[in-house]
């Protein structure tokens, strides 16, 4: 009896208390997004063109002044307004872009009080938001323990993500370090080896379109996050987990209030376009401080991949920088090891020696610290501002281009800030930024100017290390772009024109599958504004003259990039354009060549084209053509191997 006059009491107060409902819509009104307080739970759900593509979705945080996920009222009185803000940013996979959004702060209430406001922001392709955190009485801090927030993807939603490591694992206890497999068009329901996803995290929305979850604006004064599977097509954001850095650093972030979390972004659309050629990532943060000096990017070689450790000694970099000067690069990237394999009196000589060629030095560094096992020198120098300050000004003072540090493994607030220190203190000392063995960068591009790249992938070290990585090339080449890639630089280290990964290319270890034009190609369609080729000085004799001649010209920044054609794990074409010259990029992975016919709006008819192609034995060839009336031409890329237009 009791319990019946609890339902009916239960039904009563569901009847009578109103659900609050508002609505934002994108510059085009195509995209929607509704958000409501039924039954005190915030929710927000996301159509396009009227199909839904996230169905009603948690929101609110359950912090240590309280329960914000439920018992909340939305205030029927949003504030709405537009965003149109045009920046430049050379080093991402646009130079100049204007964003255009409309953005509506809605304000949740619980017992009379104003806990948080939800910020969104609907551009024609992307719906992003962040909650802004009020202070409740004198109270200006908080712990977020956890976050409602989620995603719910219709039924029959398939996924194209990659497992989140467990903590501590993997190399000398350095993961999570977001260097997993995907998995492409999986099911749903899963919730990858227990510990959920690495961002970006894609999803195909039946027949209907796609999505791409991520986040962006992820500095020291938060976590990064992960998305955790659960059942009935729901995913919610999850924090670092507690063994992460040997268990050092809380996995729960702290906020001081007011405070503002990371935006989490939703990019979508009926075909993969909007998300290869988002600039979301970017268009949500600004610069955290101004840029010491204008920094160069550009290319470089590496002795590393091909040769490993022994190779970072003082006469193989002598020979890589006349390597890197006769290809027209200009950095040489001096891998683990070098403190002691080469010293720093001869990292000096080196340094003049290759500002004599125009090429400067980028310097490896062991990100540890407490927090691994990784043994690779130089260690004990970045984890603290004495001693990388210290560093960073010798480097300065004989000219130094740049910095990779390794080996970092986790997302809590604590290695948020172990990121931004170094970032910070490298502008000072004029340094550019590598990241290996790391994280995903969340809009880094923007926010700290001297950033070039992270790896946050399985890059070419893999290659080097198993058959099994060569043997899947260009299954994952055909993921990066429409995953990975699209939310930010991919040190990749890769386009190595060795068939084999070792110094005198001779038949032994790791077996390159793919072709040279697939090699070119992925020059083209992993983009980072810096980047450090596998490629080696034999390549000058015992590769192909078109092949080398191409690398010898592709550029790394970019003004534009379009989706041409695709599905991921399966083939990718991709345009970008430097200047007035474009490049059309693609890549097969299926067994079956693929044939199509693509469209060139962007040049105009009787264009003169080189055209990249591969025979189906793999056999690369270089011819000039001339294109058709329509602009239009017919592609047949075998399995393993590329193609390539170039105006
Ligand atoms: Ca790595």
């Amino acid at each position: 009896m009791k319990n019946f006059l609890i339902l009916i009491f239960c039904l009563i107060c569901g009847m009578t208390a109103k659900a609050e409902e508002l609505q934002l819509k994108s510059p085009d009104g195509k995209l929607l997004v509704t958000v409501s307080d039924a039954n005190g739970r915030p929710t927000y759900q996301v159509s396009y063109n009227g199909i839904p593509f996230l169905k009603s979705s948690p929101l609110g945080l359950i912090t240590n002044i309280g329960d914000f996920s439920k018992e909340m009222t939305l205030q029927p009185d949003a504030r709405f307004g537009t965003v149109d803000e045009t920046y430049s940013l050379p080093t991402i996979k646009q130079s100049k872009v204007h964003y255009t959004a409309n953005e509506a702060v809605f304000s949740f209430s619980q017992e009379g009080r104003t806990a948080y406001d939800v910020i969104f922001r609907v551009s024609n392709r992307d719906v992003a938001f962040r909650y802004k955190v009020y202070p409740k009485k004198q109270t200006l801090c908080c712990i977020v323990k956890q976050e409602a927030t989620g995603f719910v993807f219709p039924d029959g939603t398939t996924t194209f993500l990659c497992p989140q490591s467990k903590p501590m694992g993997g190399f000398a206890r350095t993961s999570p370090s977001y260097e997993t497999s995907y998995k492409a068009d999986d099911a749903m329901g899963k919730n990858g080896w227990g510990e959920g996803y690495s961002f970006p995290c894609l999803f195909r929305n039946n027949d209907k379109g796609w999505i791409l979850i991520s986040e962006t604006g992820v500095d020291s004064q938060y976590c990064g996050s992960r998305l955790l599977g659960h059942e009935n097509g729901l995913y919610t954001i999850g924090f670092p987990q507690e063994g992460e850095m040997n268990g050092n650093g809380t996995s729960a972030p702290g906020l001081a209030l007011p405070g503002e979390t990371p935006w989490r972004t939703i990019t979508l659309g009926e075909t993969l376009a909007p998300i290869t050629e988002t600039t979301v990532a970017f268009d949500l943060v600004k610069p955290l401080y101004e840029p010491s000096r204008q920094y160069q990017y550009g290319r470089g070689s590496w002795s590393w991949i091909i040769g490993m450790d022994g190779s970072t000694n003082y006469e193989e970099q002598l020979r890589y920088i006349d390597f890197t000067a006769a290809m027209g690069y200009q950095s040489l990237l001096v891998d683990a090891l070098w403190d002691t394999q080469i010293g720093r009196d001869r990292i000096e000589k080196l340094a003049t020696y290759g500002a004599g060629k125009g090429v400067g030095l980028y310097l490896w560094y062991n990100s540890n610290g407490y927090w691994n096992d990784a043994p690779q020198s130089p260690r004990g120098i970045m984890d603290r501002a004495i001693t990388r300050r210290k560093e960073m000004k010798w480097m300065q003072s004989i000219g130094i281009r740049g910095i990779k540090v390794d080996f970092f493994g986790g997302d809590k607030q604590m290695t948020m800030q172990l990121y931004e220190d170094i970032l910070v203190d490298a502008n000072e000392y004029g340094l550019l930024v590598i990241f290996h063995g790391c994280t995903l960068p969340r809009g880094w591009e923007r926010m700290y100017p001297n950033f070039a790249a992270s790896e946050a992938v399985l890059a070419s070290e893999n290659l080097h290390f198993s058959q099994g990585s060569c043997d899947a090339e260009a299954f994952n080449a055909c993921l990066h772009p429409f995953i990975r890639n699209a939310v930010g630089n991919m040190d990749f280290g890769g386009s190595a024109l060795n068939k084999y990964y070792n110094a005198k290319n001779e038949p032994r270890g790791s077996r390159r599958i793919t072709s040279d034009v697939f090699a070119l190609a992925t020059a083209v369609l992993f983009q980072s504004a810096v980047q450090h080729f596998a490629l080696a000085p034999n390549n000058l004799t015992d590769a192909p003259a078109w092949a080398v001649d191409f690398m010898k010209q592709v550029p790394t920044t970019w003004d534009e990039t379009r989706f041409i054609d695709g599905y991921p794990g399966k083939y990718v074409i991709v345009a970008r354009r430097h200047g007035d010259k474009w490049y059309i990029a693609g890549v097969n992975a299926q067994k079956e060549a693929v044939k199509v016919k693509i469209s060139l709006s962007m040049l105009s008819s009787g264009t003169e084209v080189q055209l990249y192609t591969d025979n189906e034995l793999l056999q690369g060839s270089l011819k000039g053509m001339k294109l058709n009336k329509k602009s239009e031409i017919q592609l047949s890329i075998p399995c393993n191997g590329g193609v390539l237009i170039v105006n």
